[in-house]
């Protein structure tokens, strides 16, 4: 695997497919089998591993995000990855100033949450989408909200590449992976599956809905459910599955999507209502 960490050095054969997969490291099986998807994708794959500021709030986690370069690389290389990009927030933002909006999808749920944060998240992706030309780009399905806003940001900006979204990998007992899940004390860690299974449970309650009135109404006993184990609830919402406005019905292009706190550590999460 090469590992280019200058924009001036990324270099690929470019009479090959090439596929990206953006993280921030901090590897786990849900990274891992993005790559090994992408090696089926592309005849090459490109990582890129930057942990972005721009995409932080002021008091939230960047400085204590977790970093292991050497680990990660190591695990890349044996997922199949021929290059990794991992550049300092000096080579990514040298000259700042311009910056992608995000307009009205990022600015719900996450984004109200997280004000800036898509736009982070946005402006990285393109620039990442420039450095390195993919053919195509892979995002996992547990950051629900970010695959819409890329896909909204390529169909609006026309960038020339196919996008590919994973399903969520998730721990034998259905937490979503998340580098972040180190965070969670034994004690959370043993509560913190009850948000999966509340999404399911209510997933299912849902399907048997037909008034939007009963939705509701499951939707507020299971935010309850979810503050009895622990969780401080940011939100727990069914939305439409492209535009993420709040939806009030059963069909199967709907998806709840949830953010919730456990102690300190924030876990976003969401399934499908077809799923
Ligand atoms: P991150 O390093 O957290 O920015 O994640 C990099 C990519 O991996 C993003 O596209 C995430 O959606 C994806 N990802 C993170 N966790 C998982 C998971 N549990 N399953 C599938 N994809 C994931």
């Amino acid at each position: 695997m090469k590992v280019y960490r200058t924009v001036a050095e990324f270099e690929v054969d470019r009479s090959k497919t090439l596929a990206l997969v953006p993280t921030m490291g901090a590897f786990h099986e849900g990274h891992l089998t993005l790559m090994r998807t992408a090696r089926k994708s592309a005849d090459q794959v490109a990582v890129s591993l930057f942990v972005n500021p721009t995409q932080f709030r002021a008091g939230e986690d960047f400085e204590k995000y977790p970093r292991d370069e050497e680990c990660d690389f190591e695990l890349a290389d044996s997922a199949g990855v021929d290059f990794m990009f991992a550049p300092s927030v000096g080579e990514m933002y040298g000259s700042t100033g311009t910056t992608v909006l995000v307009g009205e999808i990022g600015s719900r749920w996450e984004g109200a949450y997280r004000p800036g944060h898509f736009e982070g998240v946005a402006t990285v992706v393109a620039k990442l989408f420039n450095i390195v030309r993919p053919d195509v780009a892979l995002f996992g399905l547990k950051d629900y909200q970010q695959c819409r806003v890329i896909a909204r940001m390529v169909a609006d900006l026309n960038f020339a590449l196919r996008l590919q979204f994973e399903p969520t990998v998730r721990e034998p007992d259905g937490l979503a992976m998340s580098s972040r899940n180190r965070y969670l004390s034994d004690d959370e860690r043993l509560r913190a599956p009850v948000l999966y299974a509340t999404l399911c449970q209510l997933a299912g309650a849902i399907r048997e809905s037909s008034s939007g009135q009963i939705i509701q109404m499951r939707l507020a006993a299971s935010k309850m459910a979810l503050a009895t184990v622990g969780f401080a609830v940011d939100y727990l919402e069914l939305v439409d599955g492209e535009t993420l406005a709040p939806a009030r019905d059963a069909s199967e292009t709907n998806r709840l999507i949830v953010a919730a706190k456990l102690g300190a550590t924030r876990l976003i999460d969401n399934v499908g209502l077809a799923e």
